[in-house]
């Protein structure tokens, strides 16, 4: 995996998933946008490990779902690096309820972060993809996103919907050697699923054929081969890092 000279922006940076995506690109030679919204510590830890990598991190707060925030952050990108490659769309969030005790306000936030975030940030990166004829899109969906949850129609619609994106964005610009995939993890280890009680979570491990939950580094992994030139020739894909729970 070669990355050098590369620029990726990862959105959620700061812990989870989207921190060990930042790592494993930088360690692949890409310069990385480490964004976050609320928590400044943990994104310039990651940032500072970034640097430790051998490249160049800016460390950027913006709220995805605010369109003039994902815009400032991508050409605070292309400001900082001259151009954008890579743009992970990864910043979510759970706020769990059943339908019908489900507050407005819990279905909004999780529609506008989970996928009009992807949206703003993928419109705004698209207009610098398009001119360069080359990019890497890489939207963090989920599993749920394709089997749904009980208690989560909320965060299952927007995953779903994530992945409509995907296929759709897919086709728009394939003719542009621009490259569009949704990754979809299972269980992964992370603070988002540390609030699960111990019943949920030996309930989903029985469902696991490997029998472990992830960790943010499978997740990374298949990011990365995303990224790569390896996978130049995949786009609109969907595919599963859950230790086979969706099979
Ligand atoms: P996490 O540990 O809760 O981290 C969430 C990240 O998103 C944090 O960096 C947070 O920033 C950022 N974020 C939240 N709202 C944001 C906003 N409005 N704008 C920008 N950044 C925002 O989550 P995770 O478990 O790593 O999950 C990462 C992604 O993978 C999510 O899309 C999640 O739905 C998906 N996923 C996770 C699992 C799992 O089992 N963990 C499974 C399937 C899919 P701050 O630190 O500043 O708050």
């Amino acid at each position: 995996m070669n990355l050098d000279g590369k620029t990726a922006l990862v959105t959620g940076a700061s812990r989870g998933i989207g921190r060990a995506v930042a790592l494993v690109l930088a360690q692949a030679g890409a310069n990385v946008v480490v964004n976050y919204v609320h928590n400044v510590q943990a994104g310039q830890a990651v940032a500072d490990e970034v640097g430790r990598a051998g490249v160049r991190a800016l460390l950027f707060k913006a709220d995805v779902s605010r369109p003039d925030e994902a815009a400032g952050l991508v050409e605070a990108a292309v400001a900082e690096f001259g151009r954008l490659d890579i743009l992970v769309n990864n910043a979510g969030i759970t706020r769990d309820n059943l339908v019908l005790r489900m507050a407005d306000t819990d279905w909004d936030a999780v529609l506008s972060v989970n996928l009009k975030g992807a949206f703003n940030t993928t419109r705004a990166a698209l207009r610098h993809m398009l001119k360069a004829r080359y990019g890497r899109i890489i939207n963090i969906s989920s599993i749920i996103g394709l089997r749904g949850n009980a208690g989560q129609a909320n965060y299952a619609a927007a995953k779903a919907g994530l992945i409509g994106l995907t296929k759709s964005v897919a086709r728009e610009v394939g003719s542009r050697n621009i490259t569009v995939n949704a990754v979809a993890p299972g269980f992964i280890l992370t603070e988002m699923t540390d609030k699960l009680p111990q019943d949920v979570r030996n309930r989903m491990i029985a469902e696991i054929p490997l029998g472990r939950f992830g960790t943010p580094e499978d997740v990374a992994a298949l990011v990365a081969f995303l990224a790569g030139d390896s996978a130049a020739y995949i786009t609109g894909q969907v595919i599963a890092v859950d230790g086979g729970m969706a099979i």
